[in-house]
């Protein structure tokens, strides 16, 4: 180790900025945030600098630095683009310990600024030892992406109850085991989701009677059409944290590889007309599963909300009071369609698109054919396939042109990813010829013929 990472409290510390452009002024605002008393000193500042000193959040002192300037400071940083000045700064902050910083001059330093990721009173702080700072940055986006906001409001609502935790179980391990239930429970998933004082309501309660169980939730999510990557932050992280999960046909492989290693896996099927759980079954084991306390994570393919049937999950839920979450996902049409290369929307050929189902109740589809069958417009039909011949017929009866150009996207996003090319006119051939297999998704419009222009993603690598 180069350098050893420590936290340093500066609140109302003399803190010396020698120069006061643009890159002295991140520097300015980053002890502020820490709330130091920061000197600044150069005989021109930036406006952002001025600004500061006029709103009396720094002293501004405007004259060239001076070598008795860096007594009696707690930090030193120097900002400035002459070398041979920050040379001397560095030289003097050293000659009295001084902890120094000269910005990108890691031999100048006695301390360097790490890449910071705040989620105050928790600090993340990554260093390259002043080697790769941009490598550091890249480090840094990805914890801000997979951190939660909220988990700053963790922390602090932990450190609000800390006392009492303390004084409660006097065996370290019974503390710990204690945080740990905390942590990966209700309370913190309250705060995540934004009701803190439930979740203090919670935590007080659960501090009070420490047998009590937490009272079980369920997360509706939307698990997107295959392809992992598209997954949501949220959607992951409830993933991660269920002790059961329902899932179906519909949720990929590769996204059910990311669900927790030891939670309970229950399959409720879902093949067409073929229901290994009925609709009602699942709704009663979601509010069964959760009123003996467990995290319930139901994992829909696509949105939970388009043609997912999550509405009367979760109207079952609220009837019987037990708590949900609901994770949107990104929808097959919207997944499918963009790993085709059709845009849904273009200003040229469509000005609005259309989620229509086109699942066959006795024979037919109840749809207002009369909207749909219009130019300008993209319809994406789900659950289509065996509806194919009969949408084709009503489209072209109901006016639309027999040589609108059609795609039949297969298990979208997925390293099956396969699509077909065809006409309105030619849909109900090709579905009985080809070896086309549910999933299924049938775009119907102009945008179709973009693909030849855009389409990039090949599924075989
Ligand atoms: N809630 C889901 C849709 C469920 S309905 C969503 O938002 O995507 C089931 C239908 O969705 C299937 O019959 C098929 O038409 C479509 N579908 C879902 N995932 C698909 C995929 N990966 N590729 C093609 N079609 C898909």
């Amino acid at each position: 180790m180069n350098y050893l990472p420590i936290f340093i409290d500066i609140k109302q510390k003399p803190c010396l900025v020698v120069g006061g452009g643009d890159i002295a002024y991140r520097k300015i605002t980053l002890l502020l945030k820490a709330n130091a008393q920061v000197v600044c000193v150069d005989r021109l500042a930036c406006k952002s600098v001025q600004t500061l000193a006029d709103e009396k959040k720094i002293t501004l002192i405007k004259r060239d630095f001076e070598s008795a300037d860096v007594n009696a400071q707690m930090l030193i940083i120097s900002a400035t683009d002459d070398a041979a000045l920050n040379a001397q700064v560095s030289r003097l902050a050293a000659s009295v310990n001084i902890p120094v910083n000269v910005v990108d001059s890691p031999d100048l330093c006695t301390f360097i600024m790490p890449s910071i990721v705040d989620r105050s009173p928790i600090v993340i702080a990554i260093s390259s030892a002043g080697k790769a700072p941009v490598l550091a940055r890249l480090i840094r986006a990805k914890l801000e992406s997979s951190i939660p906001n909220a988990y700053g409001k963790l922390a602090e609502l932990a450190g609000d109850f800390r006392d009492q935790v303390k004084a409660k179980f006097s065996k370290i391990e019974d503390r710990r085991y204690f945080w740990e239930r905390i942590f990966s429970g209700i309370v913190a998933e309250k705060v995540f989701s934004g009701k803190v004082d439930e979740a203090k309501a919670d935590m007080q309660k659960q501090l009070d009677d420490s047998n009590a169980t937490d009272i079980g939730e369920v997360y509706l999510v939307g698990g997107g059409p295959g392809d992992p990557d598209l997954l949501t932050f949220k959607a992951l992280r409830l993933m991660q944290q269920a002790d059961v999960i329902l899932y179906d046909r519909l949720v990929s492989e590769a996204v059910m590889e990311l669900v927790r290693r030891d939670a309970q896996l229950i399959y409720v099927g879902k093949e067409r007309d073929n229901h290994s759980v009925p609709q009602d079954g699942i709704n009663q084991l979601l509010v069964d599963l959760a009123k003996q306390g467990k995290r319930v994570c139901r994992l829909k393919g696509g949105d939970p909300f388009i043609f997912g049937r999550g509405g009367e999950e979760i109207e079952t839920l609220a009837e019987n009071g037990i708590p949900f979450q609901v994770v949107p996902g990104i929808t097959a049409a919207s997944g499918c369609s963009t790993y085709s290369g059709i845009p849904l929307t273009h200003r040229d050929y469509s000005q609005s698109c259309r989620f229509v189902t086109g699942h066959l109740k006795d024979g037919s589809m109840n749809l207002p054919w009369n909207e749909l069958a219009v130019e300008q417009q993209t319809i994406v039909f789900y659950m289509a396939l065996k509806g194919a011949q009969h949408l084709s017929n009503k489209l072209i009866e109901h006016g639309l042109r027999a040589d609108m150009p059609v795609a039949l996207v297969e298990k979208g996003t997925t390293p099956d990813h396969k699509v077909w090319t065809t006409t309105l006119a030619g849909l109900p051939d090709i579905v009985a010829t080809q070896p086309i297999k549910a999933p299924t998704l049938i775009i119907v419009g102009e945008v179709v013929k973009l693909r030849e222009k855009l389409n990039w993603f090949d599924a075989s690598n």
